[in-house]
């Protein structure tokens, strides 16, 4: 087994702690939009309230 270094210095466990808070609440977020808002707060143009609807019917959520 060979051995690669890249020469990238390993992401410290605050980082990757931080990253994943992250990426969690975006995640949930995106689902808020897709799967629950129902247009509270993507109503403010229709493009948004269109796509998160769009999104709906994709992941199957019911909707209407
Ligand atoms: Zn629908």
């Amino acid at each position: 087994m060979a051995l690669v270094h890249t020469g990238e210095a390993p992401a410290s466990a605050a980082a990757v702690v931080a990253a994943t808070a992250i990426t969690v609440a975006i995640a949930f977020l995106v689902l808020y939009l897709v799967g629950f808002d129902q247009g509270t707060i993507s109503r403010s143009g229709m493009f948004l309230h269109e796509l998160m609807h769009d999104g709906r019917h994709l992941l199957g959520v019911p909707c209407h």
